[in-house]
């Protein structure tokens, strides 16, 4: 899985395209968030020092193939103008006589940031007279957008096969390099700790990290399918039927297999997850008819803190519970503490994890944090991302 990087390509003095994922949460005209902007700036200060002129281009949002206001990337350019302290020139488009007029009017070290990709369809549709003209505006081809990179659009595939030698950014080798590790020779025990809602979003993690793992932990929504799977009565949780015989067959497999699968023991219930002032705590992992768990209890907090606690490598992807209701986040925030001051080396990827991680100011303790979600749990998965098969190999 390694991929040359932008350091062992020859960018001095050339226009290089930058592939970066800049699709940051926006209030207004205010970043909201920059995590993802800081991320690439390593990637963007080695292009500036080496004399390279940069292009760079992201999507932001879903504004379905239409201009629309709303996702304009201009107040990225201010912001990150501010970061690196240079101007950062602005392109009201990413295509056209005008972007090329201006890409080609850069000298080294200057930086223009193309408006919105999913301005126009052509992009997540990956058609290639799109593709070709994004290409048409540099010399070098870099992706560092790891978040974008399970998606085949003509920005992160398409656009490659323009260039000789399509290179992986800083952070996107970072990510490739990390995961990769976890992948192929973790420190054991390996533990997941998975959450959220969907199951359809974990299978290939499932599938392909639960046979290689000591131990696995599973809370929030998903976790009720399992429960429900093993006849454990689940009252009103969300259960995923289409994926029960998943579940069922899983952990067949895994416990066949002497590997621990640890479902919620204990959980918080209330008639309806706005009800939050009628929550309480069940004494067992039956949940009584009416009430939906909301999250785990503090029995399977403290089972599940245990077996963190002796692990090697840790990959956490998920929230325990409807986390962004309070009455409903001790079980997250307790997953990241425990995560936290785990030994082991920790991998959290997906949004919802590393905003918990964030909020209880624990993200500076995990050995990684991944910028990408969807385009972890994918890899880690053992699923080709079109993003990273378009670079050539180191
Ligand atoms: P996902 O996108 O699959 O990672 O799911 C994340 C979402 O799962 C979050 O918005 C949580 O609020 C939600 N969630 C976690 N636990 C539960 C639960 N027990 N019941 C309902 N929703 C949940």
């Amino acid at each position: 899985m390694k991929k040359l990087r932008i350091d062992n390509l020859d960018i001095d003095g050339r226009r290089v395209f930058v592939r970066v994922d800049f699709n940051v949460p926006l209030e207004g005209n205010r970043v909201a968030d920059d995590t993802r902007i800081r991320a690439a700036l390593p990637t963007l200060k080695l292009a500036q020092q080496r004399g390279a002129s940069l292009i760079l281009a992201s999507h932001l949002g879903r504004p379905k193939g239409q201009p629309k206001p709303e996702y304009s990337l201009q107040p990225i350019a201010k912001h990150l103008g501010e970061l690196l302290g240079r101007e950062v020139r602005f392109a009201d488009d990413c295509v056209g006589e005008g972007v090329r007029q201006q890409a080609r009017g850069l000298s080294p070290g200057e930086l223009l940031l193309l408006e919105n990709l999913r301005f126009h369809a052509e992009e997540e549709k990956n058609e290639s007279g799109f593709a070709r003209a994004l290409a048409d505006l540099a010399e070098r081809y870099v992706n560092d957008a790891f978040g974008a990179a399970h998606r085949a659009h003509a920005s992160t595939t398409g656009m490659a096969a323009f260039f000789e030698r399509p290179a992986a950014g800083l952070l996107m080798a970072k990510e490739l390099e990390v995961l990769g590790q976890v992948l192929e020779s973790p420190r054991a025990p390996l533990v997941l700790l998975l959450g959220g809602a969907k199951v359809k979003d974990k299978i290939p993690v499932l599938d392909n990290l639960v046979p290689r793992s000591q131990a696995t932990l599973i809370g929030g929504a998903m976790a009720y399918t399992f429960l429900a799977a093993e006849g454990v009565a689940i009252g009103a949780s969300l259960l995923d039927r289409e994926h029960l015989a998943f579940a069922a067959e899983l952990l067949r497999k895994a416990r066949a297999r002497g590997a621990e699968i640890l479902l919620p023991q204990d959980h918080v219930v209330a008639p309806a997850p706005e009800a939050e002032s009628e929550a309480q705590t069940t004494g067992s992992s039956a949940v009584p008819d009416g009430l939906a768990g909301c999250d785990i209890g503090p029995k399977t907090v403290a089972a599940f803190r245990q077996r963190l606690a002796g692990a090697g490598t840790i990959v956490w992807n998920g929230p325990m519970g409807i986390f962004e209701r309070p009455r409903f986040a001790d079980g997250t925030r307790a997953m990241a503490q425990a995560v936290a001051d785990s030994q082991a080396f920790t991998v959290v990827g997906g949004g919802d994890s590393v905003r918990a991680l964030e909020e209880t100011g624990l993200a500076s303790k995990v050995s990684h944090v991944s910028t990408g979600g969807g385009a972890s749990l994918e890899l880690l998965g053992g699923l080709t991302l079109p993003g990273v098969a378009a670079l050539v190999d180191a």
